[in-house]
């Protein structure tokens, strides 16, 4: 692959103007010469103005409390400089601040943010672009440049203003600037932080402060033939070192089979264009692949979708080592020695990070960003690593060797815990303990409950990886694949030969076992960035889901059909999402109709059997439940949306989620009438909300009657062991009891009554 990235890159053309690259060399030279950061500051604003023809060239740096503060200017009153402060979020300048990316206002003048700042003596200028300076994802400031005229700023422009805000944050973050410095943030002697438990478990141990590798050096190339090679021979190494990770005999299948992930990530041509692209912009390989990195978090991270978001690690950690290569390391910066009972403090990292580590002496990893299904969790899964995230500053607030006590089971983190907390810390362990060994001896036993009742217990999936991650796990099948996972990771809607493919390995993978596909999702949360967004004020109850797909019919039918291929001589079963009436249902599942006609009519395989069902969220299905019932093969029940829409509660929103609870008697009762109406008419439903996923919830929705659960794969051992552990029929007469009860939740009783009746919640 990449002996031919030369002649790849070869054939784009070169992008660079003559501004362009005059801009770029005068900044090599600025940079090239030694002198005061204020001094450099003024010369590059000079040059930017001069290069780019524009009338004002201003420089704003990060200061205490977020205020931006302006540190040099072209174009601007002169006296300004250290004398204008701007908040982030206050005006066009603190809004690129906020939303860390590039901006540009045609008419910045009329605009409702725009603050006028009378020393600055701006009013003469009416359009504004400004990028943010960052650097490692901290914001450090903001370069923008103005006309007198309104401007429409062209693309390559902002580019290059990228670029070069991309020099300045090096620049920046290498210099003593008092603002720069790192706040760090003492920790109390001792102190307990709340966080989100991600693999349970207990463990105690002394902190080890992880680092990120290598920065770039040089950002500004001479010789872009020679960054090109560089990056070819980087990527070979990478490529190898990531081979002899995998040979290495201790590794787990899952372990391999992430490996094998980062392998396809260093063929991954479109990721290496991008980095081509940059060098062909004037970057060095190692800016570049900073660069790229830096965009693509960026992307990734508009996204609230946990899916999309955890991938960004793995890129992030491949990117590491490319750097590292880069910059002429010949194997990656192995971790050092850490203290036998290590608790890893990061940010974020991938799971070859983590394995550079003695991953014998890590008894434990904290983590400021990631959720469930990051690979660098589901290798400490297969290493029964506890994991807790969500720790704000974690990096700040917990000192080299500081003692740790991660409660990944109550999402606790202790930092230098009294004696007393260490004392129920040992109590605790050795329960954890016993419950573990329970989870492991049940692992071949049926889901059955004590009284008799199977349950099958299925996963939701999104990626292949999710399922390639599940080889040693139990379970029926996948109830839920939310295809849209793979389009949020495309950069344009893969079409139906992509994704014929994407669904083909997924049911390969799913090794026989029954997969339900889910109609594309997108909207809301889950932006695609290369589809239409309509800036919509409240967009979970907006042009989302089945609503987009039903509106832009191709998109639908190009994934029907890639269904239909997939499942070619085999069973298809798939779901629409958000169905808010009978008639949405019907006229997608018309549309499934047409496809298979098209399909027929063409000569193609059909599936041997279909069997089509619906997400049940939105409650205004409840009212038309029986005559929906007629039409469908399957319900799945989206708990997420469904009791965010009945309490009219945003699910994202932290101040409110849990406001209402899922135990409650109105949402439990929700519950238990869907299931007795489906069971009248012997329509299979499930739940695929996260509540199935989670140990007393489970209890209820197997009391309520629910016998197919869809679930996060980790929560497979805990929710068997409370199938196993329960008698169906009286927890049902239980939960019966309360629920016409004016209570909030059940939540406490069904905890005593499991207490009382030795249910493993
Ligand atoms: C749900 O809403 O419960 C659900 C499973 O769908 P998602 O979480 O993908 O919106
Ligand atoms: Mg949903």
């Amino acid at each position: 692959m990449s002996a031919n990235l030369l002649k790849q890159s070869e054939e784009i053309p070169v992008r660079q103007s003559v501004s362009e690259r005059y801009v770029l060399k005068d900044l090599r030279d600025v940079m090239s010469k030694e002198m005061p950061l204020q001094d450099r500051l003024d010369q590059i604003t000079n040059l930017v103005a001069q290069h780019l023809n524009v009338d004002v060239c201003s420089c704003y740096i990060l200061r205490p409390g977020d205020m931006l503060e302006l540190f040099a200017t072209k174009g601007l009153d002169p006296k300004s400089v250290h004398e204008t402060f701007l908040r982030v979020g206050e005006g066009l300048i603190g809004e690129i601040a906020l939303q860390k990316k590039p901006l540009s206002f045609e008419k910045a003048w009329e605009h409702a943010s725009f603050v006028y700042k009378p020393e600055t003596k701006e009013k003469a200028f009416k359009s504004l672009m400004g990028v943010p300076i960052i650097h490692r994802e901290t914001l450090l400031g903001v370069l923008a440049v103005q006309k007198t005229v309104e401007y429409q700023f062209p693309t390559e422009m902002v580019e290059l203003l990228e670029t070069i805000a991309m020099v300045m944050a090096e620049m920046l973050a290498s210099s003593t600037i008092k603002t720069l410095e790192k706040k760090f943030v003492t920790a109390h002697k001792h102190s307990r932080i709340e966080g989100v438990r991600l693999i349970e478990g207990l463990s105690v141990g002394k902190a080890v402060i992880h680092k990120r590798m290598d920065s770039v050096g040089i950002i500004l190339a001479r010789d872009k033939r020679r960054e090109i090679k560089k990056l070819e021979t980087a990527l070979k190494s990478v490529e190898g070192e990531i081979n002899t990770m995998l040979t290495n005999p201790n590794l787990t299948d899952e372990q391999s089979a992430i490996f094998e992930t980062y392998l396809m990530f260093t063929q991954d041509k479109g990721w290496i264009s991008k980095i081509t692209k940059a060098i062909e912009g004037g970057l060095t390989a190692e800016a570049a692949v900073q660069k790229v990195e830096d965009e693509i978090t960026a992307r990734m991270k508009m996204m609230t979708d946990p899916y999309i978001k955890e991938r960004i690690h793995d890129f992030k950690d491949l990117a590491n080592r490319l750097i590292c290569h880069l910059n002429g390391c010949s194997t990656h910066k192995k971790a050092g020695q850490i203290p036998k009972n290590s608790i890893i403090v990061a940010k974020s990292m991938g799971p070859a990070e983590l394995l550079d580590y003695d991953v014998s002496r890590v008894k434990g990893l904290v983590l400021e960003e990631g959720s469930q299904t990051m690979h660098v969790i589901i290798v400490a899964r297969s290493l029964n690593i506890p994991v807790i995230s969500g720790i704000e500053n974690a990096c700040q607030i917990v000192n080299p060797s500081d003692m740790l006590i991660v409660d990944a089971t109550r999402g606790e983190l202790y930092i230098n815990p009294s004696d007393d907390i260490l004392d129920d810390f040992e109590t605790r362990l050795k329960q954890h303990k016993r419950l573990q060994a329970k989870y492991n001896q049940q692992k071949t036993l049926p889901a059955e409950t004590k009284d008799g009742v199977q349950i099958s217990l299925n996963i939701n999936a999104g990626l292949s990886a999710d399922l390639l991650n599940t080889k040693d796990l139990l379970f029926d099948g996948v109830g839920l694949y939310r295809t849209e996972l793979p389009f949020m990771a495309s950069e344009q809607f893969p079409d139906v030969q992509r994704q014929t493919l994407i669904y083909r390995r997924a049911l390969i993978e799913a090794k026989g076992r029954p997969v339900v596909f889910r109609t594309l999702d997108i909207g809301s949360d889950k932006v695609l960035p290369y589809f239409e967004n309509k800036g919509e004020q409240n967009p979970a109850m907006g042009w989302r889901s089945i609503r987009i797909t039903l509106d832009r019919r191709a998109i639908l039918r190009a994934q029907l059909r890639a269904f239909i291929r997939a499942t070619a001589g085999r069973e298809l079963r798939l779901m629409f999402p958000m169905i808010a009436d009978l008639q949405e249902f019907l006229d997608a599942k018309k549309t499934l109709d047409i496809e298979l006609e098209r399909e027929k009519e063409k000569g193609g395989v059909l599936p041997t059997k279909i069997l089509v069902g619906t997400m049940l969220e939105v409650p205004s299905l409840l009212f038309q439940l029986p005559e929906l019932l007629k039409y469908v093969d399957f319900i799945s029940i989206g708990t997420n949306d469904l009791a965010q829409f009945l309490f009219a509660t945003d699910r994202g929103n932290p101040i409110i989620w849990n406001r209402y609870d899922c135990l409650s008697p109105v949402f439990l009762k929700t519950l238990k009438y869907i299931h007795d109406r489906c069971s009248e008419v012997g329509v299979p439903c499930s739940v695929c909300g996260e509540m199935a996923s989670r140990s007393l919830e489970v209890m209820a929705l197997v009391g309520l009657g629910f016998t197919r659960l869809s679930m996060n794969p980790a929560a497979l051992g805990s929710v068997k062991a409370v199938v196993r552990s329960m008698d169906q029929k009286q927890v049902h007469s239980f939960i019966m009891e309360q629920l016409s009860t004016p209570i909030r939740s059940i939540r406490p009783l069904l905890r005593s009554y499991a207490l009382d009746h030795d249910i493993f919640i």
